[in-house]
């Protein structure tokens, strides 16, 4: 499937989301919250409709389509009742592939054209065919925040390299195929510069057993501690010598306003459940929507959910037409997370026990939203990172 910017082929592939996560998602999603991870092969079933490459460039495999059609395939996944565990563990490869990419397009340009097919036909390809999944591990077990201090090292031997370190909470990490690693190669310097990201494969020698965390939300995603012992690592799985700073850094914005989408999303998901069962509910003899309280508190949910929508959408606009938004894109994250913590809040209370139980789909969403203020940026290193981009 391709799609492109124009309504008809954005209504398609809304129409197509839904009834995806109607069909291959909802009725199995209580099974792999207990289960702890995705099934692999929900991943090739979303590569077979043309989901997983959505946003990605046919000729590298993907389905096409802007930045734009990733947000509205977002929406409507969760909007038809899949979760953020859902999206970050199907869609993964949505923070990790880029790097490959980008890796990709530089040694097409350099004329590289053995390492260039190398990447598109053992990495790219299988991972948008829903054959491999493709993890990205930055985070350590002494600080995620502060990624130029990272301590994962990589040392030389002759043309090739080995790794030696730890990675924590890395989504995907138990199922991995390949993990895009952040490691400190010494001779690039110290600091953000002496950064690189390499691929690597858990079926090496030196990389310990995944260690699955189990977490407060997102159950179906599986987290992962990995640890590397001399992990050896091929120079064409080295994507690009010092580089792997500034291309996380490039990607940081489309990583943001993802989970800004996820937030809003979510909320919006808890208000049509809390909408329907406030019309049905009734305390005291009434329904719970005829007391006024109810109502203000349904139109508070409505106010901050379309907000951050409303102002993620304008961000994400922007971002498809070329601006630099780092700090925009730190504050539709902020407004987004803040309304969903909100929202799926409110939800569980006008819930009431059933808000409390297991069984109810608006406790999974109040747990799982959670994690969206520390993930990917946490909500003081956003505020920061503005602070000092508008000069305060
Ligand atoms: C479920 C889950 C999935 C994740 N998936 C991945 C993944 O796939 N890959 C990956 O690399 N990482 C992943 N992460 C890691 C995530 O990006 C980090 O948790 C996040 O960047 C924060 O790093 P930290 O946990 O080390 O917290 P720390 O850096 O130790 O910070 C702790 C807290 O201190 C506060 N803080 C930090 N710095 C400042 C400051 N300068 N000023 C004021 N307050 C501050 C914040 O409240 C922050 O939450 C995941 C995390 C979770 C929970």
């Amino acid at each position: 499937m391709s799609v492109s910017a124009d309504p008809q082929s954005r209504k398609a592939l809304v129409d197509l989301a839904q009834k995806f996560t109607g069909r291959e998602i909802t009725p199995f999603l209580t099974t792999w919250e207990t289960d702890g991870m995705l099934p692999r092969d929900l991943h090739r079933r979303a590569a077979d409709v043309g989901l997983l490459g959505i946003g990605i460039d046919p000729k590298l495999g993907g389905s096409g389509g802007d930045f734009a059609d990733v947000v509205a395939m977002t929406e409507a996944m969760i909007g038809a009742g899949a979760s953020g565990g859902v999206i970050s563990a199907l869609f993964t490869h949505g923070i990790a592939l880029p790097h490959v990419i980008d890796e990709y397009h530089r040694r097409v340009d350099a004329a590289d054209v053995d390492g260039a097919d190398y990447l598109l036909a053992q990495t790219i390809e299988p991972v948008l065919r829903g054959e491999m999944i493709l993890s990205l591990g930055v985070t350590e077990p002494d600080g995620g925040s502060d990624v130029s201090r990272l301590r994962t090292r990589a040392e030389r031997v002759n043309e090739s390299w080995t790794v030696s370190g730890a990675k924590t909470y890395i989504t995907s990490g138990v199922r991995a195929d390949r993990v895009v690693a952040a490691v400190r190669t010494p001779e690039t310097g110290e600091g953000a510069a002496g950064i690189t990201l390499m691929m690597l494969d858990p079926a090496s020698p030196g990389y310990a057993t995944p260690r699955a965390l189990a977490k407060m939300g997102w159950w179906c995603s599986d987290t992962a501690e990995l640890a590397f012992n001399e992990v050896p690592v091929a120079p064409r799985d080295v994507l690009g010598l010092g580089l792997g700073f500034a291309s996380l850094a490039n990607h940081f914005v489309s990583e943001r306003l993802s989970l800004a989408v996820t937030a809003y999303a979510t909320a919006q998901r808890c208000l049509d459940l809390t909408e329907a069962w406030a019309k049905n509910r009734e305390t005291f003899g009434r329904p719970l929507i005829s007391r006024q309280i109810v109502r203000h508190t349904l139109v508070d949910m409505y106010r901050r959910t379309d907000v951050a929508r409303v102002y993620t959408h304008a961000i994400t606009d922007r971002y498809i037409n070329g601006e630099q938004l780092i700090a925009e894109a730190a504050l539709a994250k902020q407004t987004a997370v803040e309304a969903a913590e909100f929202v799926a809040n409110a939800a569980v209370q006008l819930h009431g026990g059933m808000g409390y139980m297991r069984e109810s789909e608006v406790e999974r969403h109040y747990r799982d939203v959670r994690v969206l203020g520390i993930g990917g940026g946490a909500t003081e290193v956003m505020t920061d990172l503005v602070a000092r981009l508008r000069g305060y």
